[in-house]
């Protein structure tokens, strides 16, 4: 495995890693499958001040204006976003609205992005707002971006951000039916982030050939349990042995029958099989973290902690192996402990944690979904196999 590579899969788990408790367990499932979508762009910015915009595209609202070049500013002027065309030194000011709608224009996707570093192509509707001022400060809230996506598109885009170019064809519709899955319930919601929380969505660029083909194959199909859309977790290397869902989220996935641990040694590829080990200063492990090593209370069959006692500032509390992995990811670095089959100990004035595997380690793992797919398993096979109990969606 190329170094490269190694990057690109450390990345991968990051993204697929914090695929978060939210989600979890609505009370009914809207059955609908829905035909678009709207997701929030550019969430993992605290604040977006400008957004930038390249040709060709078409402004719907409030008029219509056919854009075929050029570069273009948005930005919150105080009372209403402001459209100004940008042409070397020259500024030229299109319109001002409270709100502005674009659309692609001839299946060009739009190109847009908070600065011109980070652009991003979007197919469909984008709909730029401003979100409210900050009452403390009296300073603009910022653009807020909406886009409107067709699934299909939207699907294609998630399967291709988080495979790589290498993944065979099986093991996309495998995650093409998972990422179908996920989006079943969300048609009550007015619309989903862009980033880890729910499934990182980075637009256009991200439909390879091979993706589409891949989705248009899957044709929509879902993972069922008794009929009913499956709680669609997936990882991105479980190093292994999967884990229950129950053992890693808690008592709320016990009814979930299908989320059980499965030995899994197909990842083998996935540079994430072997053991990642960090050192980091004791002082910012006990600053963060705990004052001292998190006691171990249970861990499960597949080596993962379930409960472990931490003492912070004198305090000592009971957190589930996964709130603490959360911990250390978001305050130490995803790449400290990119598996949630970790360890940590004290040597000296250093702490060192040792993990294993990327993500949470509950149902598919995507690289145990190549492996099987390289054995000439059909996506019904892989995802039978990490949810066992469950069918695909007939047509
Ligand atoms: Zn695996």
């Amino acid at each position: 495995m190329k170094r490269g590579n190694l990057k690109i899969e450390l990345l991968l788990a990051l993204k697929l890693s914090l695929f978060l408790v939210l989600f979890l367990f609505p009370d009914s499932f809207a059955w609908a499958h829905p035909s678009s979508i709207y997701v929030s762009l550019f969430q993992s910015r605290p604040r977006v001040e400008t957004l930038y915009l390249r040709a060709p595209f078409v402004i719907t609202n409030p008029i219509r204006v056919v854009v075929g070049d050029g570069l273009f500013e948005l930005v919150d002027d105080g009372g209403a976003i402001r459209v100004t065309q940008v042409s070397g030194k020259k500024r030229r000011v299109i319109l001002r609205a409270p709100h502005v709608v674009i659309s692609d224009r001839s299946r060009a996707a739009v190109e847009i992005g908070p600065d011109l570093t980070h652009m991003r192509k979007y197919y469909g509707q984008l709909t730029v707002s401003r979100r409210p001022v900050d009452r403390q400060t009296g300073r603009s809230g910022g653009l807020n971006v909406v886009n409107l996506i067709d699934s299909f598109n939207y699907v294609a885009s998630v399967v291709g951000g988080e495979t790589t170019p290498a993944f065979h064809k099986e093991a996309l519709k495998a995650h093409a039916v998972l990422v179908y899955t996920r989006l079943s319930p969300k048609g009550r919601h007015p619309s989903i982030g862009d980033t880890t929380e729910e499934m990182v969505y980075l637009g256009a660029q991200h439909e390879r050939s091979e993706v589409i083909d891949a989705v248009n194959e899957v044709d929509r199909r879902r993972l069922l349990f008794h009929e009913r859309p499956a709680q669609a977790f997936f990882h991105a290397c479980c190093a292994g042995r999967t884990s229950r869902g129950a053992d890693i989220f808690g008592d709320n996935a016990k009814a979930l029958a299908y989320l059980q641990s499965v030995p899994c040694t197909f990842c083998k590829d996935s540079p994430l099989y072997g053991t990642t080990t960090r050192q980091l200063p004791a002082a910012v492990f006990n600053r963060e973290i705990a004052d001292s090593e998190p006691q171990v209370l249970q861990v499960d069959q597949a080596k993962r902690i379930v409960r472990a006692q931490v003492r912070k500032n004198g305090k000592v509390s009971v957190l589930s192996g996964y709130q603490l992995w959360l911990q250390i990811g978001q305050k130490l670095g995803w790449d400290k402990a990119p598996g949630t089959r970790y360890q940590i100990e004290k040597t000296g004035n250093n702490y060192t944690i040792k993990s294993s595997g990327g993500g949470h380690g509950v149902g598919m793992c995507q690289w145990g979904a190549q492996g099987l797919a390289k054995q000439n398993k059909s996506y019904a096979e892989i995802l039978q196999y990490y949810f066992p109990g469950t069918t695909v969606e007939k047509r």
